[in-house]
């Protein structure tokens, strides 16, 4: 099985190459060019198996050039014992045909975990079989949670350093502190001025850049990405849908066969596009919803078929979807258009001079034929986690009450009432100040005092690696600006090459 490019059809690589590579040369996304058929009796024979066994069955049809020896290696290293439940991503049954797919019970609390915890080991072996020499720099762009979760994943990886910017202003206190108490020998972490957009935007424009490209090569260094832009990143996402699905059968709750609903609250759409993968395999996957926080641009674009990014950034409660620019969505357009990469980059270059595009009416049927949108609002999103947290004793994150609020609404206008997946995607203790002023208002003002506060009202548990935040180190200060030379010159410093 191959990969191409989103932006040149006729490239043809492998897995290993393609999650070594990050990007393309020409700037655009690996995927794949085929999807393997997932049959009923390919679920049955998931249904008894536990997460990384059925990890290891799904990834190894995508990972052609490893052997199953080795993917089910880089499983049993991501999924074995470093989650704190032994089901990985568990199923809460809200009672009413909802089911809550708790993607963040990994080490840093957020549903980055689940692709991040495997992709270093996926790195070291695509590296081990294209460019065994070379010493790996991956450079990310965070809106909070991707930055920990790869900084986590990737201390202390033998021949990796990975540097990671953040918006100054964009990420919650406790988002800042898990990443600016990072330990390990490899890492780097860099404020910016902007937002995450200017993150990504900036990072993007270093990874391309042909001088800093030869100034690593001399230096026996090459790039790659943990962004969901990379295909290894995007691959382990597949999994959980999958597994949810087994899960669902084994419990009883549908028969194999029955079409279900998944809602995924999106950003960057990297989430909902491991779902829409797990669909074209054959997963009876009915409608995709996809939620956004106020920041409606994939919304409008489903509504329209114009994506358009001229409009003013909003920075909410949920900073993780705070995200104008969704980078995943170019994979799904390439898939829709008939695989028509001229198409494609035609749209990209029009994203980058005009902020806007309009795809073809062919592309916007077929998006609307599988995909929903829908938005709430920070006072929608807050009403929504106190309403949950009464009515259902249920605690859901910022996030994920975007997800169930436009849930809410589909069921509505609809009267749909097909058993729902609805992925959720950070532990609320991640964003306590935001819980407690729906739950009521915080007394305290401090985030660790706030997690005891949250604690005491919820009678939930603070999880352990946000409860031992307090006792760390502060090991990174440093702000630069968000344009190339800022940028640039952070991380010739951070490798030391200046
Ligand atoms: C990253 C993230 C999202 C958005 O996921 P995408 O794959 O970028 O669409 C949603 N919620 C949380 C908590 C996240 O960390």
């Amino acid at each position: 099985m191959h990969y191409t490019s989103t932006r040149n059809n006729t490239v043809q690589v492998t897995a290993a190459q393609a999650i070594a590579g990050g990007i393309s040369p020409e700037g655009g996304l690996y995927v794949p060019t085929e999807f393997p058929r997932l049959t009923a009796a390919d679920i049955d024979s998931l249904v008894p198996l536990n997460y990384k066994e059925r990890a290891t069955r799904i990834l190894s049809r995508y990972l052609t050039d490893f052997t199953v020896e080795e993917t089910a290696e880089c499983c049993t290293a991501a999924y074995g014992d470093r989650f704190d439940t032994p089901a990985i991503a568990p199923l809460h049954d809200m009672g009413d045909g909802r089911y809550v797919m708790e993607l963040w019970h990994g080490p840093t609390c957020a549903f980055k975990d689940m692709a991040l915890q495997i992709l270093p080991h996926l790195m070291r072996v695509s590296v081990g079989k294209t460019n065994p020499d070379e010493q790996i720099v991956i450079l990310v762009a965070t809106s909070g949670d991707t930055g920990k979760a790869a900084l986590e994943g990737f201390r202390d990886a033998p021949n990796t350093k990975i540097l990671v910017f953040y918006p100054v202003d964009g990420v919650s206190e406790m988002q800042r502190f898990q990443m600016i108490t990072q330990e390990g020998n490899n890492v780097g972490v860099c404020a910016i001025r902007g937002n995450f957009d200017d993150a990504q935007t900036g990072v993007k424009a270093i990874f391309t850049d042909n001088e800093v490209k030869e100034k690593l090569a001399e230096n026996g260094m090459r790039f790659s990405s943990a962004n969901s832009i990379n295909w290894g990143r995007l691959v382990p996402q597949i999994v959980y849908y999958i597994s949810a699905y087994s899960d669902l059968v084994a419990q009883n709750k549908i028969q194999n066969g029955d079409a279900i609903n998944v809602v995924v609250p999106t950003g960057n759409f990297g989430n909902i596009l491991a779902c829409y993968y797990a669909k074209c395999m054959g997963l009876p996957v009915n409608k995709l919803i996809c939620a956004s926080n106020q920041n409606r641009v994939l919304t409008d674009f489903f509504e329209t078929g114009v994506y358009d990014c001229n409009r003013p950034f909003f920075t909410t409660t949920s900073p993780s979807m705070d995200i104008l620019v969704s980078s995943n969505l170019e994979r799904l357009l390439y898939h829709l258009s008939g695989n028509n990469s001229d198409e494609i980059a035609a749209l990209m270059s029009a994203l980058q001079t005009e902020k806007k595009y309009t795809v073809s009416d062919k592309v916007r049927e077929a998006v609307q034929s599988q995909f929903v949108g829908g938005s709430a609002d920070d006072t929608r999103v807050a009403d929504t986690i106190r309403t949950i947290f009464e009515q259902n004793d249920y605690l859901c994150d910022t996030h994920t009450a975007v997800a169930m609020a436009v849930y809410e609404d589909y069921r509505t206008n609809t009267g749909d009432t097909t058993p729902t997946v609805i992925a959720s995607t950070a532990s609320p203790f991640k964003f306590a100040p935001a819980i407690l002023d729906a739950l009521g208002g915080a007394e305290a003002d401090k985030p660790y005092e706030q997690l005891e506060e949250l604690k005491v009202k919820t009678d939930w548990n603070i999880p352990q690696p946000l409860g031992s935040l307090r006792d760390k180190v502060i090991r990174f200060t440093d702000v630069c600006d968000n344009d190339k030379t800022g940028m640039q010159s952070t991380v010739y410093r951070m490798l030391h090459l200046d």
